[in-house]
């Protein structure tokens, strides 16, 4: 009985080495490349998915085969490479430098082949409330209910150094870390009074709070908004104008970092090169994809970026003199 049972587990075994092996082969004639986008409600995915749909219908000689996956977003993303177990990522700016260089406490080993490829578009801090809660600034989500950003996010890293500015922290106030769609779930149905999102002005989570509840975006501004500006270099301060959002009537002041595309080191140059020109020969279908895609073009392809370049994309930016030889 147990010699049959061993028997089996090692046939077992080497049937699941076989058909590792059988794949593996496979994908050697077909690359098949992910990128870790973010939220199915936020920017990055649309973003990742115009990417994939431009590989499709560009790089079919070349068999590549790009698929976007959904997750907590940046933190999540950098250690996704640091793992091996994504090609691409797309992740806030300032999130990538704390990985590159290995911020204490969040990356406490270095994601070194963590190589930057473009940087994308801005994504504003923001603060969302429901009208009704009386919550006028940063200052009175004491005592709320506060959702602050995916496990895994950016938002969420945002979300403590904004706070800290104003002496805040997780436990003034009932803090609940929530996928981006449940997290405006919970505002629509009033289980929730606020919630930070990191991510480009328009994304469908805030759009579909503000077509049932009424909104504001709260300002971050004055002088504790000039000291993280002043700490954190990543930091720029940007309007959020009034008819962002479906019945937002005032303009408001926020904090805005970069969305920026990245690769693992260890991908081919050559790869990563193809996508980068098929990504920039092919914007009309990115700018398709989202409003905020708008003003993504080569020429600022290096704003903002803290990462050093992947050498595909150094390759490409060169032939188009955005990179200086
Ligand atoms: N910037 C967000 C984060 O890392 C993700 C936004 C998105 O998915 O578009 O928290």
């Amino acid at each position: 009985m147990f010699k049959k049972s061993v028997i089996c587990v090692v046939s077992l075994a080497l049937a699941a080495v076989f058909t590792l092996n059988t794949g593996q082969a496979q994908a050697a004639e077909r690359q098949f490349v992910s990128i870790a986008a973010g939220w199915v409600t936020g920017a990055y995915f649309p973003m990742a998915g115009a990417i994939s749909r431009i590989a499709f219908n560009n790089l079919k000689d070349d068999n590549i085969k790009v698929t976007a996956e959904s997750s907590g977003a940046s933190v999540a993303n950098a250690n996704l490479i640091a793992s091996g177990n994504t090609d691409f990522a797309i992740l806030q700016n300032d999130v990538a430098s704390y990985a590159y260089n290995g911020k204490e406490g969040m990356f406490d080993t270095p994601v070194k082949n963590l190589l930057g490829c473009a940087s994308l578009y801005p994504e504003h801090i923001q603060i969302i409330v429901r009208k009704d809660s009386g919550i006028e600034s940063v200052a009175d989500l004491k005592g709320k209910r506060v959702a602050v950003g995916p496990i895994g996010s950016g938002t969420t890293v945002n979300a403590e150094q904004i706070l800290s500015a104003w002496d805040i922290s997780f436990d003034d106030f009932q803090a609940e870390q929530l996928q981006a769609r449940q997290a405006a779930d919970y505002i629509k149905d009033g289980r929730l009074d606020a919630a930070f999102f990191t991510v480009a002005v328009g994304a469908a989570a805030i759009k579909d709070i503000a077509t049932v509840v009424d909104i504001d975006v709260l300002d971050i501004v004055g002088p504790k908004a000039q000291q993280l500006l002043d700490e954190y270099p990543f930091y720029t301060q940007q309007p959020v104008p009034a008819g962002s959002y479906p019945g937002l009537e005032e303009d408001s002041t926020t904090i805005a970092v970069m969305a920026i595309m990245a690769a693992r080191k260890e991908l081919d140059s050559d790869l990563v090169y193809k996508i980068m020109k098929a990504m920039y020969t092919n914007l009309d279908r990115i700018k398709e994809a989202h409003a905020k895609f708008q003003d993504i073009s080569v020429e600022n392809a290096l704003d903002g970026m803290t990462l050093p370049l992947h050498p595909g994309a150094e390759k490409y930016l060169k032939e188009v003199a955005v990179v200086k030889e």
